[in-house]
């Protein structure tokens, strides 16, 4: 759980730098963020890791939404597209592709600011 603690701390300072640049200095804050859970990943646990990795940031407080997504695939038969997708078939070659393993369960998706 340390490294998806890591990672997440990440997508924070992420989402932090997204809100600061989306406020543009008109004092507008981070108050929501919507995370996407991968393939298994339970979307309690991306819940419970954004507030455990956002204590003490500005992100800290932020209504989270976490949205379930299909699985990540990497395609190395054409051009190492990567893509999201319920059956792997890569959209741009139509060949199998390798998933990205489960340790990379969760990503940022939009952060909202209002002043
Ligand atoms: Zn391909």
């Amino acid at each position: 759980m340390v490294d998806h603690l890591e990672r997440m701390r990440a997508i924070v300072a992420q989402a932090v730098a997204e809100a600061r640049r989306a406020a543009n200095g008109s004092g507008a804050r981070l108050t929501a963020i919507d995370l996407v859970a991968y393939g298994e990943t339970d979307p309690a646990v991306v819940a419970h890791l954004f507030a455990e990795a956002s204590r003490g940031t500005e992100a800290e407080g932020a209504v989270v939404a976490v949205t379930q997504a299909g699985s990540r695939y990497i395609c190395w038969n054409c051009c190492g597209l990567r893509f999201e997708s319920d059956d792997g078939i890569c959209p741009n070659c139509g060949e199998d592709a390798l998933e990205i393993p489960e340790e990379i369960g969760f990503g940022l998706g939009r952060v909202t600011v209002s002043g």
